[in-house]
């Protein structure tokens, strides 16, 4: 018997709560429901028109139905009449196949089959800027490396101190705050968990941060690239396999301390990378943050190639540590749930064809890549990511025909409308489109 949230809101003074689902594009959409129908919701969802949202239907679909998933809710900390619910979109009796929580929980499926979980953390970086999103929001903020910058930390110390706050009141275990490599950046850790609720938290974290920036007057970012000169936002995640009770990816030892399905699930990843990018990456903006000349700190901390490495951060994949990777190609754009989905998904694929991810890489890949050409690139542009999420067999039969045509299908109209006014250009500012539908994001 799942949880009653008539009941629960009743102990914790709930009034509301925000019935909410996250489209392909990764857009936060709810409704607010009063407490006296939610014993109703919880049984039937909360009814949305489809067509309205960035998701594949049409104005003459019947009504999708957002059904809330009872393990997710949290209090919001800082409007404790609120709880907010993630939910699993419905239509006709049936689960949305090509909608993002739908399409985890599919993978994490799969993945049960073998009697696995992926357990995940993901570093969320964003910016602090101004209201009107022109600039960053503390004009002392000038380092030339401003990493780490306790000084610029701490004039944020009353936003940090808040969101922090917050995640200690809901069990996350935040570990550490600091300032980022760009002006005006900042990360903020939590520990790791199975990775549907570190999905579920991943789009609580964006909204929480945007929500309590506002509440002190600033506005906060997780767009990939806002400033050309600056480093940008980037999503890294750290990813193992576990059986109930072991890290199946750890493997005491061995030279990197991974085992043998660790590398496997790493290869099958770095084969798809290309076709993931179109998840990972998924605006125009993100990829002047891959590929990007190094920045006004010295480095970019991003990847432009596909290759692997012990604790060294100008690789795609870093292991830091025994028994898990560090992903570092996911911008802050990336939506929370197809980033562990494409994980999971390529995951697999290297695990059942058993994919050698070959010997890791020792070399500075920022100044010795041309040492080796043979290396595939990442992709240039969001065009190719789609091109190559096309072309991809492996993806498309992880995620079904339909699902990555209507991924595809609506990305290219998106593409469209900026090609209207736009042309991309990274070696040319960024631009007024970009800024406006990517600022949120
Ligand atoms: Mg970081």
């Amino acid at each position: 018997m799942s949880k009653n949230l008539s009941k629960i809101a009743k102990t914790k003074k709930i009034k509301y709560f925000l019935i909410s689902f996250v489209d392909l594009f990764g857009v936060l959409r709810s409704k607010l429901v009063p407490t006296r129908a939610i014993s109703e919701m919880q049984e039937n969802g909360a009814g949305f028109a489809g067509f309205a949202t960035w998701l594949d239907m049409t104005p003459a679909d019947t009504d999708m139905f957002a059904i809330p998933d009872p393990d997710s809710l949290i209090q919001l900390p800082w409007n404790k009449e609120v709880g907010w619910l993630a939910s699993d979109l419905w239509m006709g009796g049936n689960p949305v196949k090509a909608s993002p929580r739908v399409m985890l929980k599919e993978q994490i499926k799969k993945l049960s089959t073998k009697n696995l979980i992926m357990k995940s953390g993901v570093e969320c970086e964003y910016f602090l800027i101004t209201p009107d999103g022109t600039k960053i929001s503390d004009e002392k903020d000038v380092q030339a490396k401003p990493c780490y910058d306790q000084s610029a930390l701490m004039r944020r110390y009353d936003l940090i101190k808040e969101i922090c706050d917050s995640m200690i009141e809901l069990g996350w275990n935040p570990y550490q705050n600091d300032h980022e490599d760009a002006n005006g950046q900042f990360e903020m850790n939590w520990d790791y968990s199975e990775c549907l609720i570190t999905a579920d938290r991943h789009v609580f974290f964006k909204f929480m941060v945007k929500s309590l920036a506002e509440k002190h007057g600033l506005r906060a970012t997780f767009m990939p690239k806002p400033f050309e000169n600056l480093t940008g936002n980037g999503c890294h995640a750290h990813i193992s396999l576990w059986d109930r009770k072991e890290n199946k990816f750890l493997e005491t030892g061995e030279k990197l301390g991974l085992s043998r399905m660790a590398y496997n699930f790493l290869g099958g990843v770095m084969k798809c990378a290309p076709a993931l990018s179109a998840f990972f990456n998924p605006t125009i903006n993100s990829y002047r943050r891959i590929n990007a000349p190094p920045t006004k700190s010295g480095a970019s901390w991003s990847p432009s190639s596909i290759s692997y490495s012990g604790n060294n951060r100008t690789h795609m994949i870093r292991i830091p540590d025994p028994g898990r990777f560090e992903l570092r190609l996911m911008d802050g754009a990336t939506n929370p749930y197809l980033l562990q989905a494409g994980v999971i998904a390529a995951g697999i694929y290297g695990l059942n064809n058993k994919i050698d991810p070959g010997e890791p890489l020792r070399c500075n890949m920022y100044t010795e890549y041309k040492k080796y050409p043979d290396l595939k690139k990442l992709p240039e542009k969001i065009e190719d990511s789609l091109n190559e999420l096309n072309n991809s067999k492996e993806i498309r039969e992880a995620f079904g025909e339909d699902t990555i045509n209507s991924f595809i299908k609506l990305k290219k109209m998106e593409i469209e409308e900026f090609n209207k006014v736009e042309t991309f250009d990274k070696t040319r500012k960024i631009t007024d489109w970009e800024r406006k539908n990517t600022l949120d994001c």
